[in-house]
């Protein structure tokens, strides 16, 4: 390693009394960083359009003002081959420095690091320039690469080190260099695409020289005061992948190249191991990046399911990494890192790795957002203004659209009540917090609940109001958040009344309990999701469970472990691992009931589900041994079990113990004002209370604070 690159990783802790060591400066020789926390590249779908900057300014400065000590832009190409998609953003000319000077100055003025990455697609490219280390098209993308001839690579090279230089000029403090994630680097690093034979191919030293190349000519154009991220694959998750020896050599090849920092990828997207979504534990990566740590000496980021402080300083305390790389969860909340910083734990607002407002957003090439954050990349759009005339707000329900009215009508200083017919708020997240694999659905409820008493919102739980009510209490607005009901069949179809029949919510509330074998009528995304509650064993064997304890309605699977969740999705738990890209055979699942899962519908079960989440949805339910029929009518329910009439046309029964109703939903809006009605108040329909077709926690906190921003 050149001593210029040189860094000071030695674990002092600061005198931060909550975090010590997420808040002990990282000095790099020539510059230092004030914290541990880095904001990932996250690809926003601003960076895109020049018109766009002042937005993506915006929503940088936020971050920045929230204490993050560096942040690192959307993916940005290098040239037009590396586009992700046609005419993504790029930094190639004067406008394109001018543009971004923009970005650098906003973030500059409140004290952090911005860094721009650089990323060619290569055969993730969505268009017929895409180009790779060999000719093989990728399963997500419709277009066959070229392979790169060598002069081809030459040239790439040089335009990495354009970009970069550019990127300087544009008063970037350094580029991350993306390697992993089966991006055009990570190609040529592992033989699951690189075929070649000449000198970029063959063992790793061949297919590491481009990387390495990179690396130098990108070091050689910005001198030695320049940050250079590299986002190292440390596990491929695909066949063929690297085996940690050889990720050690390229780690070690990329420090003496130039690098200053290495940071953690995981997974190529074309993987069939989840990587972020919300069922992988916390931290389940981190000891592949600690691995690389023992042979590198400059400092190492860990990143991947690391949401909050708590779990970040262990790391660090732990000596896994030196630092924390955070994307969706600066999404979240862009003040996370003041937050932690100053012992306010609780009010952070947690990302729950949904994907639902991020990533899905970026798939159907809509601007990204946050389900929790309406706000996020909207920055300059939805501002949450203090009134000069505050008034008296009712929100009527407190599932999270009701929740959501309610915080931004307090902090814009309204005086606000909350009603609540239940004795705890939450509404629909209470049932998906007891969802395997959905535990931080939890977070987004201590969030707001902590939020409302901060800002002093009066709550009235247990209380059902009436229309009178409210107009007696003579509120100036009245917002009606009240949801919806579970979908019945009582009356719909023959036996829907019999006790062995249940709503989702009287399963999930623990109200009722169920029997060995289960038919679920509807495959939305609740009917996967009460499949898989009556299916894992997480934690306990069906011996240890017991008969009585599966009759419990009170029984929850329990998290699943970080290693129960490796050998159940076939990865490693050996961190110096041999088997190619990390995998393994993976375990077989012995599910704890028999489940049957219907649609009307022909076609496939899910296939409404979210994009990037849906499919690890639908290999769970498989793996689980939930049997899946679509194409059927409902017949009757009897003691025996449920008459359908199968695809084929056959009526046939499915002996089942219990059936579980999961049909959609139905709007609750009793307190709207019918037409001619002239209530004093101004009254405003929000969340499932106003579409239940498509219900959607999303949508329902968007309106909520919509709605709010502008009484
Ligand atoms: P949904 O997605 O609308 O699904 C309802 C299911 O019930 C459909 O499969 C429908 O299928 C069936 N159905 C509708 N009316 C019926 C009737 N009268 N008799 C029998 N079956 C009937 O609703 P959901 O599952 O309750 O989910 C609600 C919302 O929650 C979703 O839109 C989603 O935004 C969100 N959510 C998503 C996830 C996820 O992605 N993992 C998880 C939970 C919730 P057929 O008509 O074909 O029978
Ligand atoms: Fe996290 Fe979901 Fe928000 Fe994306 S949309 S940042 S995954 S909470």
């Amino acid at each position: 390693m050149s001593a210029s690159h040189s860094a000071n990783t030695i674990q002092t802790a600061s005198t931060n009394e909550h975090y010590p060591h997420l808040f002990e400066p990282l000095d790099l020789g020539f510059t230092t960083l004030k914290n541990r926390m880095v904001m990932g590249s996250m690809h926003t779908g601003l960076e895109d359009r020049f018109y766009n900057y002042g937005k993506l300014a915006a929503y940088f400065a936020e971050r920045a003002k929230g204490g993050v000590a560096m942040m690192i832009t959307g993916g940005i190409s290098p040239n037009r081959e590396g586009w992700l998609l046609p005419a993504g953003g790029t930094m190639n000319t004067k406008a394109d420095v001018i543009n971004h000077q923009r970005v650098t100055r906003a973030v500059h003025k409140h004290d952090s690091k911005i860094i721009m990455q650089i990323l060619h697609s290569g055969r993730y490219g969505y268009h017929p320039f895409a180009v790779s280390s060999s000719p093989i098209k990728s399963p997500i993308s419709p277009f066959k690469p070229r392979k790169m001839s060598i002069k081809n690579i030459e040239q790439t090279v040089k335009d990495y080190a354009r970009s970069a230089k550019l990127a300087k000029q544009a008063g970037y403090d350094g580029v991350e260099i993306m390697g992993s994630e089966g991006y055009l680097l990570n190609q040529f690093l592992s033989s699951h695409v690189n075929k070649r034979k000449d000198i970029y191919g063959g063992d790793i030293h061949g297919r590491m020289k481009f990387a390495v190349d990179v690396v130098k000519a990108v070091r050689e154009a910005t001198g030695e005061d320049f940050i250079i991220l590299f986002r190292l694959s440390v596990i491929d998750l695909v066949k063929d992948g690297n085996v940690m020896d050889e990720v050690i050599t390229v780690a070690k090849a990329l420090e003496e190249a130039g690098v200053t920092i290495m940071n953690t990828g995981i997974g190529w997207h074309e993987a069939r191991v989840p990587t972020i979504v919300t069922s992988v534990p916390r931290a389940a990566f981190v000891d592949f990046t600690a691995e690389i740590k023992k042979h590198i000496s400059i400092p190492m980021m860990a990143a991947n399911r690391i949401n909050m402080p708590d779990t970040a300083e262990e790391i660090i305390a732990a000596g896994q990494a030196d630092m924390i790389q955070m994307a969706r969860p600066f999404l979240a909340d862009a003040h996370w890192v003041n937050k932690a910083k100053n012992g306010q734990t609780d009010r952070i607002n947690t990302c729950i790795a949904c994907n639902q407002a991020c990533l899905d957003h970026t798939f159907e090439n809509k601007r990204s957002t946050c389900l929790v954050n309406p706000q996020a990349c909207y920055e300059t759009e939805l501002v949450y203004k203090k009134t000069k005339k505050p008034k008296k707000v009712a929100v009527i329900g407190g599932g999270v659209a009701g929740m959501s009215a309610a915080h931004v009508a307090a902090l814009r200083g309204h005086d606000v009540t909350l009603f609540e017919a239940k004795d705890v708020l939450g509404g629909q997240f209470n049932y998906a917090k007891v969802i395997p694999g959905k535990e931080e659905f939890f977070e987004t409820i201590r969030y707001y609940i902590n939020e409302l008493e901060h800002l002093g919102v009066e709550i009235k739980l247990n209380t059902k109001v009436d229309k009178d009510m409210l107009e007696k209490a003579k509120f100036h607005h009245v917002i009606v958040a009240t949801g919806v009901v579970p979908r019945s069949l009582e009356g719909k179809l023959e036996g829907a009344e019999l006790p062995q029949v249940m709503s989702y919510a009287e399963l999930l509330s623990g109200e009722k309990a169920v029997g060995n074998t289960v038919a679920v009528i509807g495959a939305g995304g609740i009917g996967f999701d009460v499949s898989e509650y009556l299916t894992a064993n997480h934690g306990k064997s069906l011996d240890e469970i017991g008969p009585e304890g599966l009759k419990d309605p009170s029984y929850r699977p329990e998290p699943q472990s970080i290693n129960e969740w490796r050998e159940e999705w076939g990865v490693t738990n050996d961190t110096d691992y041999q088997s190619d890209g990390g995998l393994v055979r993976p375990a077989v699942i012995k599910p704890i009931r028999q489940v049957y899962l219907m649609q009307r519908s022909k076609g496939r079960l899910g296939s409404g589900l979210n994009k990037t989440s849906g499919w690890v949805h639908r290999a769970h339910i498989k793996s689980y041994g939930v049997i899946q029929v679509a194409g059927v009518q409902y017949e009757k329910i009897t003691n025996e079990g449920i008459w359908v009439i199968n695809p084929q046309g056959q009526s046939q029964l499915l002996r089942v113990d219990s059936v579980v109703v999961c049909a959609g939903q139905e709007s609750v809006v009793e307190l709207m004002p019918n037409v001619g009605d002239a209530p004093d108040a101004q009254y405003h329909l929000i969340g499932g209370a106003k579409l239940a077709a498509e219900l959607d926690a999303k949508r329902a906190i968007r309106d909520g604070a919509e709605v709010a921003a502008q009484i």
